[in-house]
């Protein structure tokens, strides 16, 4: 058995589109190797930062993850029969085994896989951040009291152009706005 601590760069593109591992972070990783009948058994823990955007407020922000993972690695020629036989037919898309390569593995994708499963789907600034004002897009957690007078409608404003020129045309006013070859 033994353990190793290592700092590596982010191999890159490490997550999703609203959250991710930035492509210039450091990764810190403890790793416990185990050396097993067919192979050696790869325990781990994984640091890194992200980096992302709420996705209510859009604002950027930063947190940490911390992934674990075990995965084993085999000799290559310690188990013919499931590196050969095995028909994983079309459904399985999924890692087969892994393999040492010349007693080197590639734990790549391993992190990768832990990595991007931890990430949130959805991840927020804050737990109970309010999101930006429906209206005029302001960040509400900059403006708690923000509220809009009369605010309406875009849908009833067309009906209410109307109503109020029925009104006017019986008194012969011009209506505002509404008529552009009055304008110089
Ligand atoms: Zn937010
Ligand atoms: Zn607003």
């Amino acid at each position: 058995m033994k353990r190793l601590s290592r700092t590596v760069d982010s191999p890159g593109d490490l997550g999703t589109e609203v959250i991710a591992v930035p492509d210039d972070a450091s990764i810190e990783i403890e790793l416990r190797l185990e050396s097993v009948m067919e192979g050696v058994l790869v325990t781990g823990t994984a640091h890194a930062p992200l980096k992302g955007e709420c996705v209510r407020c859009l604002e950027p922000l930063s947190q940490e993850c911390e992934v674990e993972f075990q995965e084993m690695f085999s000799y290559p020629d310690a188990d013919d029969r499931s590196h050969e036989n095995v028909d994983t037919g079309d459904d399985a898309e999924e890692e087969g085994p892994l393999y040492l390569e010349d007693d080197l593995f590639d734990l790549e994708p391993v992190l990768r896989d832990a990595v991007v499963l931890s990430l949130p789907l959805q991840p927020v600034c804050r737990e109970d951040c309010p999101g930006l004002c429906p209206d005029c897009g302001a960040r509400l957690a900059d403006d708690p009291d923000h509220h809009h007078e009369e605010a309406v409608d875009i849908r009833w404003a067309a009906l209410q152009e109307l109503a109020s020129s029925m009104k006017d045309d019986e008194k012969d006013v011009p209506r505002d706005g509404g008529d552009d070859s009055q304008e110089k």
